[in-house]
């Protein structure tokens, strides 16, 4: 994915805003002020290499809005991560935040690397250089990073770290998706797939579709994906096809799940331990009830949204259908669940961390699950009422809910 070009997520983002604001009434300013980020912070920071060479690294620290609150989001370690890509995952934060009803504006981080090529010392390195180059715009009430894209708990772990020394006193609040000793909440880590899952409960019965032996197809086998198919499996679903960077699988019977979790790698890959596969491509047209995109970003556009043969498209990926192929699929009558209402799962659970670590008070994860669904499944039911009672598609509903808080509370505040 890169930046520019006809699928530029920060323009197709921009784009449903402007609809969105317009469609709730608001005039230019507003649109003026929601479709940048307030704050994007571009660092260049040294890190010393195992080599005993040094090199810099380039990172970004975007925040949308903090008219509701804080901003929140995760940093992605990634060699494509670039300025509007950071930009529009953070303005995607904020919607997650506003269906959701969090206390919190949208932010996002990322930092140009490849962390499959880099040793444990060195990834740490990095990470406390990037703390401190950022350490003036975030904290516990100002922005909170958390995991994305190839980061994790261990990252988070050394990134407080290195907070907390800064600031002289230990700062849990400071950043979430933390390891459960260092203040990390239960049910974190498979957050995002247990929120899709309810997602998909939710679609399957506007559907009228039973769970038991739905057809189920996921791309990716990272965090969401592979904890997705867990999740499927254990309710009864059909997982039939799931891939990774490498390739597909596919069994009409259901293929082994448990076993492939058992098999996959830190990075999500798996399908390179089987000889029979197919392609991402093909996986993606499969006759299927349900479709998750887990992947990356652009991957049901024009070219074969026509072909797609699921009844429902629930996104765990950000960004995973072109707006093209958004109108191709819904004209067709496929219910597509979006990335802002279908992935806040992680960022929800994320939130229950940080108020947990406020108070120093944990819960349970039952307690944690409860809660889950409950703000998922209003955010669904929001979501939903209005794209059946404004006749608009699922994306641009969500758009309206997610940005609706915000407008209110920037205009309450005097800023329009
Ligand atoms: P991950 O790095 O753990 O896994 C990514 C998976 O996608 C791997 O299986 C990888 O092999 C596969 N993949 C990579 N490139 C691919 C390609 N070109 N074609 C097919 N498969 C490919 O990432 P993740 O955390 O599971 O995130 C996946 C998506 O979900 C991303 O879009 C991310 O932004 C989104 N998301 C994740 C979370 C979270 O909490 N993990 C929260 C919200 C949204």
């Amino acid at each position: 994915m890169n930046g520019t070009g006809n699928n530029d997520v920060l323009t197709s983002t921009q784009i449903v805003i402007e609809d969105a604001l317009r469609k709730l009434g608001y005039g230019d300013d507003m649109i003026e002020l929601l479709k940048e980020p307030m704050r994007v912070l571009t660092v260049r920071f040294p890190v010393r290499m195992d080599d005993g060479k040094t090199r810099i690294f380039v990172g970004y620290r975007a925040q949308h809005n903090d008219a509701v609150g804080p901003t929140k989001g995760g940093v992605r370690f990634h060699p494509d991560v670039n300025e509007n890509e950071v930009k529009a995952l953070s303005i995607w934060m904020s919607l997650k935040c506003g269906i959701a009803d969090l206390p919190y504006g949208g932010g996002k981080g990322g930092i140009i690397c490849d962390p499959r090529k880099m040793s444990f010392r060195e990834l740490e390195r990095l990470s406390r250089g990037y703390v401190r180059a950022i350490s003036q715009i975030v904290g516990p009430t100002k922005d909170i990073p958390a995991p994305d894209v190839m980061t994790n708990a261990q990252i988070m772990a050394w990134m407080m770290d290195e907070y907390s020394r800064i600031r002289e006193f230990d700062s849990p609040a400071f950043i979430t998706g933390k390891p459960l000793v260092l203040g990390g909440s239960l049910g974190r880590e498979s957050a995002t797939a247990r929120g899709v899952a309810i997602m998909v409960d939710e679609a399957l019965n506007r559907k009228n579709i039973p769970i038991q032996n739905a057809r189920v197809v996921i791309q990716g086998f990272g965090n969401a994906g592979s904890y997705l198919a867990h999740f499927m499996h254990q309710a009864g679903a059909k997982v039939i096809g799931i891939s990774d960077v490498n390739g597909a699988l596919y069994n009409e019977d259901g293929l082994d799940v448990e076993y492939l979790m058992e098999r996959r790698d830190s990075f999500g890959t798996v399908t390179n331990l089987f000889r029979d596969t197919i392609t991402n491509d093909e996986l993606l047209k499969l006759d299927c009830d349900i479709l998750v995109p887990a992947a990356i970003e652009n991957q049901i556009t024009s070219e074969n949204a026509a072909d797609i043969k699921a009844k429902i498209i629930v996104e765990a990926a950000n960004g995973p259908t072109t707006l093209e192929a958004t109108k191709i699929v819904t004209d067709r009558g496929i219910l597509l669940v979006p990335d802002v209402l279908a992935s806040g799962g992680g960022v929800i659970v994320s939130y229950f961390e940080w108020v947990q670590n406020n108070q120093g008070y944990y819960w349970s994860e039952q307690e944690v699950d409860t809660k889950l669904r409950e703000m998922m499944v209003r955010g669904f039911n929001q979501v939903y009422e209005l794209h059946r009672r404004r006749n608009v598609d699922m994306r641009l509903a969500a758009y309206m809910v997610g940005v609706r808080k915000m407008a209110e509370a920037a205009r309450l505040r005097g800023w329009i």
